[in-house]
């Protein structure tokens, strides 16, 4: 029997790259969105597809799915600092109330889900590089709160959800990710500088450039993730590229790869903004026998030739990272 899949925030980044994956994988595909954040662009080619369906709705809000459904995964909300400072009350809720509502969505279909929970339910780590056991050091009423309270929330209704209704669920801690299909606009580091190569700009790094993330090519995130869904283990589990980089050096690579002779401009560094970032994949190789494949040059590479296809206008999209209070 072909099983079937709701995957939500299915236009997002990550969102269409699970519902290709899930395809591939001979499955059924309910797609769902709000459109807030994720683009149809990212699945249109999908929809000629008989074993594809898409529903334009909040998850914040009771959903309805008639029929079956094996596989829950929620991965609707936004990720970038740019929009959870826009829009931090829908960030709150998605992971919030959206979570109740495909837990008890999973408890009435006997689905098993897989939510998405991230990094920053580290904060700014005092524990290098993070393991699952660390409990994080994150300022509840930051910049960032909306975002990281709300994942840590997720994760805790959902261990309520597996203890109390003993549904099947999987919590995957996603660390920095890159790849095609990334918003050029979403002021995240690599489509910035990406972005501000391509238009000739010069590269604005924030502080000194002295902190560091750990970029993931997306198809090993993907992989990771899929891999967990089908294990029986129901407890985090970090899925990242243990590859750290500091942001100065990360720009340098950047202009290397682009060919760009713009310099390199310090901007302040935003509030709460990580010191160092890295997963400990300790468990994922154990559990899962996974680790990532793709090196940072080719991942990149792809990546670039991905932006440069886009059509110009998007490039002259472009949004500034706010700083707040
Ligand atoms: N960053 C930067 N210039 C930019 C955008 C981001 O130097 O134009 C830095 C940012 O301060 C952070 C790192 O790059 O230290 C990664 O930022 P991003 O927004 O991609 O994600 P985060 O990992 O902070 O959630």
């Amino acid at each position: 029997m072909q099983k079937r899949v709701l995957i939500t925030g299915a236009a997002g980044f990550l969102g269409s790259h699970l519902c290709d994956r899930f395809i591939k994988e001979g499955m059924r595909v309910v797609a769902m969105d709000n459109l807030i954040t994720g683009d149809l662009k990212n699945i249109e080619h999908l929809f000629k597809l008989e074993q594809f369906e898409f529903y334009h709705h909040d998850v914040s809000k009771f959903i309805h799915v008639p029929g079956e459904i094996d596989y829950i995964m929620h991965f609707a909300s936004p990720a970038s600092p740019i929009d959870y400072l826009k829009i931090p009350i829908q960030t709150l809720k998605v992971s919030s109330l959206g979570t109740h509502n495909v837990l008890g969505l999973a408890r009435v279909k006997k689905a098993r889900v897989l939510v998405a929970s991230t990094s920053e339910v580290y904060g700014d780590p005092h524990v290098h590089p993070q393991p699952e056991e660390y409990w994080g050091h994150v300022n509840t009423v930051g910049p960032r709160g909306c975002y990281d309270e709300a994942k840590r929330f997720m994760e805790a209704i959902t261990m309520a959800y597996h203890n109390v209704h003993n549904i099947e669920t999987r919590i995957v801690r996603i660390f920095n990710t890159y790849g095609p299909r990334m918003r050029l606009n979403d002021g995240r580091v690599l489509p910035a500088f990406i972005g501000q190569a391509l238009r000739g700009e010069d590269l604005t790094m924030f502080g000194d450039g002295s902190q560091t993330r750990s970029f993931c090519y997306v198809d090993d995130l993907v992989e990771g993730i899929y891999r967990l869904l089908m294990s029986d283990y129901h407890l985090p589990v970090n899925v990242g590229n243990p590859s750290e980089i500091s942001i100065k050096d990360f720009a340098a690579e950047i202009l290397k790869l682009t060919g760009s002779t713009q310099k390199l401009i310090s901007l302040p560094l935003p509030k709460d903004d990580p010191k160092q970032r890295q997963p400990d994949i300790t468990k994922a190789k154990a559990i899962l026998g996974w680790e990532p494949k793709v090196q940072r040059a080719e991942g990149l590479k792809i990546t670039y030739e991905y932006f440069k296809s886009l059509p110009r206008e998007e490039l002259s999209k472009t949004e500034h990272r706010q700083f707040s209070k």
